[in-house]
């Protein structure tokens, strides 16, 4: 998928547009399996909320994944994209004992992160296997930027709570046929992933009937050339070789699994928006796009940096911009970036725009969402129209304050 695949996309399906690439999607995936092909039987769990789209998801059923699930929701869009319910694990935080017994009739893999919740569902379904989601509360050290599952977060069952946890299980009699643990940090280093695998390890040892461990996810990927990244390779090698081994310990093979959202579609996925407006300040210059933080928030959110060509003209001379977004509000993409010279109407290229942007996207200001292209065989394929009016206005009731107050309660 290249630039003048990009340029042709603009044209067809209008600004600002989301391409993903499929291709991309694949190798990452291939990528992450053959890092782990040492391990007997492993399981890539694609996390749902990084990128929704139904077409999407049914790449990944093609490609062999199964789903990482946060919502009822994402459960059904699973099984609307063609999912066994037994390749789709729900692993919500905070939700209602209901939700998760609607979950249970939809028969996906349940995954527990609390104990109140834990001890309800196992009192009143001590026959259905659950999965428990620990909170290893790793922490990196000195400089590096990842704390993993903190000891005041909110996710998870801390290893300090296992003796309750462990009461809990006897009294319901309930079976626990797999441990969980994600960390949700961009994880850089992977001797800390390896170090939380451990108690991960020593935590499966209190339960003997496991199926799977499941290390959720957090890789890094790069957002500009040079940029450091999760070194799965290496990571596949050593938690291979140690996981191995843990089976040997444990008496039985057990399946590896992950949930990555980030590292399968981050990369895949552009983000092209026009440029309506070149402005001058006395120490500025802006790029004003047709877009703004309703579409792709991650800048605003959380400061991510998303590289920014110019595909109408590549080649130009570079030039310092400030790009924003025509949201009413502070709305910057990047400051200060040297890009190749802009024109107005020129066509701007976001890259690692898979992961978290669409599926972030609003209507605030009263904007549609985008269109969505899946970029797959050298063809781009719509899969999502670009919303209308109609959609805007859908849901609303218009109430008529046309009467006075008497008349309308005359009418009553
Ligand atoms: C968000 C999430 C993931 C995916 O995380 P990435 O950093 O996108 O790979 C996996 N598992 C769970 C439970 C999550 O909440």
């Amino acid at each position: 998928m290249n630039n003048q695949d990009l340029l042709n996309i603009a044209a067809e399906f209008g600004s600002p547009v989301y391409v993903y690439d499929a291709e991309k999607i694949e190798s990452q995936y291939n990528r992450l399996t053959y890092a782990f092909n040492q391990v007997d039987s492993l399981k890539i769990n694609y996390a749902v909320k990084a990128l929704s789209n139904i077409s999407v998801l049914k790449l990944f059923k093609k490609l062999g994944a199964g789903l990482d699930t946060v919502s009822i929701q994402e459960v059904k869009l699973g099984l609307k994209a063609g999912f066994d319910p037994s390749k789709i694990i729900y692993t919500p935080n905070g939700v209602s004992l209901e939700e998760i017994e609607e979950a249970t009739t939809l028969g996906v893999q349940i995954n527990i992160d609390n104990l109140s919740i834990l001890e309800q569902f196992g009192t009143r379904h001590p026959k259905i296997p659950v999965c428990i989601r620990i909170n290893p509360h790793v922490m990196a050290g000195g400089n590096s930027n990842i704390s993993v599952g903190h000891i005041d977060s909110k996710f998870g069952i801390s290893i300090h709570q296992i003796p309750h946890l462990l009461r809990i299980i006897e009294n319901t009699g309930m079976h626990i046929n797999g441990i969980h643990m994600h960390t949700g940090s961009d994880i850089l280093d992977i001797e800390v992933f390896l170090y939380a695998s451990e108690i991960l390890f020593e935590t499966a040892k209190h339960f003997p009937d496991l199926d799977f461990i499941d290390f959720g996810s957090g890789f890094k990927v790069p957002y500009k050339p040079g940029d450091i990244e999760t070194n799965i390779e290496e990571l596949g090698e050593k938690l291979s070789e140690r996981f191995n081994g843990f089976c040997k310990e444990y008496g039985r093979d057990l399946t590896l699994a992950f949930e990555p959202g980030k590292f399968l579609v981050s990369e895949a996925g552009k983000f092209v928006a026009k440029v309506n407006v070149i402005k001058q300040t006395t120490s500025t210059v802006f790029a004003g796009i047709d877009s703004g933080f309703n579409h792709l928030i991650r800048p605003m959110l959380y400061g991510s940096q998303h590289e920014i060509k110019n595909i109408s003209n590549p080649d130009g001379k570079e030039r310092f911009y400030s790009v924003v977004g025509y949201i009413c509000e502070t709305d910057t993409f990047a400051t200060n970036k040297r890009i190749p010279e802009i024109k107005e109407g020129d066509l701007l290229s976001f890259n690692n725009a898979g992961a978290y942007c669409f599926s972030m996207a609003s209507n605030y200001n009263s904007r549609y969402r985008p269109a969505e292209v899946l970029w797959y065989n050298g063809e781009a394929h719509l899969i999502r129209e670009r919303e209308t009016f109609e959609d805007l206005t859908r849901h609303q009731i218009e109430l008529e304050f046309n009467h006075s107050k008497k008349e309308l309660s005359d009418e009553n």
